[in-house]
């Protein structure tokens, strides 16, 4: 169970119980139309199924309205400071608009922001991380505080009688972030955007993305997902979509393996990383397990679980099981084949 309202980001669906949604944002400059689009467009290749883009200035919003205009994927503007460059982006097109109330100023601007979104039925996201948090709420616990902040500015999107509303609040702490999402989940049904900010260099933040986003996802929390790391974008996409496929959340086919001992009779490192290789582009309508497992002895028990197992014997074959029974043993030449014959049989 996910959030209670759906929010709908052009074409694309938030929320409720539809698939999760992966976006991305880019990192190029937004007056770089060719440039900014092809990245757009390489992330939606990648799996991305929304990308977000900072407007910057009114010099943005040019390039954004054709940026919109050309890109597969519906595209968010990432809104600080000026009111009128969200109302803009709004009317340039954009699919959502993503603000921080902390940093716009009066209500009356955000009055005017929502007058406009209403108009066009384009979707608000309040952004907010630990560095935004209200003064009111500063002897709050951190997490209490980041949430009560968020809720202040989601009554006052309210009071304006609008509720095409996703939530997202980040912070770099994964326990406050996992505490500050719970808390307010409980409190409102809209779609949580979720995900780690500034989660760092690629090895640091898939950690840290993994544990964060995944804890909340496990607990039924979260509809969009942004795994946010210092550099390409596309990087983003290839973690987020394994995280999904991992954790079960999205069709695909997932490779296990045993951590090997001393009764391994074959190479289980290298056996696992040929099948993810056999196995990569496939796309299939379910999630499908499949076990690399050492040795006949405690293989087959271990990998019960699997739709398929891979488990190591002696004289380099392997035994090949289908839903936990014996299928056959075969060469290692033999098995790429036979693997694939099965995947389309499960
Ligand atoms: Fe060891 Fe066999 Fe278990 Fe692998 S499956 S860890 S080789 S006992």
């Amino acid at each position: 169970m996910f959030s209670e309202r759906v929010v709908n980001v052009g074409s694309v669906i938030i929320g409720g119980n539809h698939p999760i949604v992966i976006q991305s944002m880019t990192n190029t400059d937004t007056k770089n139309f060719e440039g900014t689009l092809r990245q757009i467009n390489d992330l939606a290749d990648a799996g991305a199924k929304i990308v977000r883009v900072s407007v910057r200035d009114m010099e943005d919003i040019s390039s954004f309205s054709k940026i919109v205009t050309y890109s597969k994927v519906p595209v968010v503007a990432d809104i600080h400071f000026d009111y009128r460059l969200a109302i803009e982006a709004i009317k340039a097109g954009a699919a959502k608009i993503r603000i921080n109330p902390g940093n716009i100023g009066s209500e009356e601007k955000i009055k005017k922001i929502v007058e406009v979104a209403k108009e066009y039925k384009v979707p608000i996201r309040i952004g907010s991380n630990s560095g935004s948090i209200g003064k009111e709420f500063r002897n709050l616990p951190r997490y209490q505080a980041l949430a009560e902040s968020v809720l202040k500015d989601v009554r006052l999107l309210e009071k304006e009688g609008f509720y095409d509303i996703v939530i997202s609040m980040k912070s770099v702490e994964v326990k406050e972030n996992f505490l500050a999402n719970k808390y307010l989940s409980e409190m409102v049904p809209y779609p949580f955007h979720i995900g780690i900010t500034e989660a760092g260099v690629f090895e640091d933040a898939a950690i840290l993305s993994s544990v964060g986003i995944g804890s909340l996802l496990i607990n039924g929390i979260g509809d969009t997902i942004r795994v946010s790391i210092s550099g390409n974008p596309l990087k983003e996409i290839e973690i987020a979509k394994s995280l999904l496929v991992l954790l079960g959340f999205e069709n695909g086919i997932r490779v296990v393996a045993c951590p090997t001992c001393a009764r391994t009779e074959i190479n289980v490192e290298r056996l696992a990383y040929d099948v993810k290789s056999w196995i990569e582009g496939k796309t299939v309508n379910r999630s499908i397990t499949i076990s690399v497992m050492g040795c006949i002895v405690n293989g087959p028990g271990e990998a019960k679980h699997s739709d398929l197992a891979i488990v190591g014997t002696k004289n380099s074959s392997a035994a090949v099981f289908l839903k936990g029974k014996l299928y056959g043993t075969f060469k290692n030449c033999e098995l790429k084949d036979v693997l694939l014959k099965l995947i389309d049989t499960i």
